[in-house]
């Protein structure tokens, strides 16, 4: 656009256009008509282009990217969906994996000071979602982390050793720094789980929230008896894939029932990426 402004600029400096006014039948002030034309609606081609990219970036600015499980925007698009989601393509500790203990070692206990917070389910989309404002802590190798939210992917994101699970919950963390600490657990089909049929009962079928008064839900009642589990480095499962995350999987199932499994299916018949390289990281099994 600054050669557009210039060219106008100079255009009218040596009075271009006034000499075709003057002299409109001489040659001279055909060919500056023409070359004025010519100037002029490039530069109006210029500023179309300018505001149809101001256009995409106003829009980029108050819309989401809009990312999938499948399709064209299904993960293996996801970089290409926003600058933001490079780390979907170019990470090299990028989360869910095929979980496998390369070393079992004495591991510091989960401390999972979880309680019970106010019913808050939310469909943001992609996934159930329990807000867990004042839902307590996860403490572990001397931090502390405060539960936010814990959600829900079918089929499981991870696999343990080869296998596969229906269901799989991920509870949130995040410490006072910003680090990011995610525990996973994994459902097999069994019996029905009444914390799941509370918050299945309120569960939005559409995008929205659902905060139900006077009920809430403890993360607790969502945890297998054996707090054993695997600890590895790896991301956030969904863009923007960033990495850095403190991953601490149970290595016990809990169960729900084949119809609990169904009804969160006819929401999300399924949400989970797909597996992606071990690569070089370190899987440890607590002992
Ligand atoms: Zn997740």
């Amino acid at each position: 656009m600054q050669v557009c402004n210039i060219a106008i600029k100079e255009m009218l400096r040596y009075q271009i256009l006034e000499t075709y006014v003057k002299n409109y039948r001489s040659l001279f002030s055909i060919s500056a008509l023409a070359l004025c034309i010519t100037i002029l609606s490039a530069c109006q081609n210029a500023t179309s282009v300018k505001n149809a990219t101001i256009t995409k970036s106003e829009k980029a600015a108050t819309e989401k990217p809009h990312w999938e499980y499948a399709g064209e925007h299904g993960p293996n698009h996801w970089v290409e969906v926003s600058d933001d989601f490079a780390m979907c393509a170019a990470g090299k500790l990028q989360s869910p994996f095929n979980i496998s203990a390369d070393i079992t070692a004495k591991l510091p206990a989960l401390g999972l000071n979880y309680q019970a917070a106010p019913m808050k389910i939310i469909n943001n989309g992609h996934t159930i979602q329990a807000d867990q404002t004042g839902g307590g802590t996860l403490n572990v190798d001397g931090k502390t982390y405060d539960l936010l939210q814990f959600h829900f992917h079918t089929g499981s994101e991870y696999a343990i050793d080869g296998k596969s699970y229906p269901l799989e919950v991920h509870f949130v963390h995040v410490s006072d720094a910003g680090e990011l600490a995610v525990v996973g657990v994994m459902f097999e089909e069994g019996d029905a789980n009444t914390e799941l049929a509370k918050i299945w009962e309120n569960m939005p079928a559409n995008k929205g929230g659902n905060t139900v008064d006077g009920q809430s839900i403890n993360a607790l009642n969502l945890l297998p008896d054996s707090k054993k589990y695997y600890r590895f480095m790896g991301s956030l499962t969904t863009p923007p894939c960033s990495e850095g995350v403190n991953w601490h999987m149970m290595s016990e199932p809990i169960t729900a029932s084949a119809e609990q499994i169904a009804e969160f299916r006819e929401i999300y018949p399924m949400n989970a990426r797909p597996l992606q390289k071990e690569n070089n990281r370190l899987v440890v099994l607590g002992q």
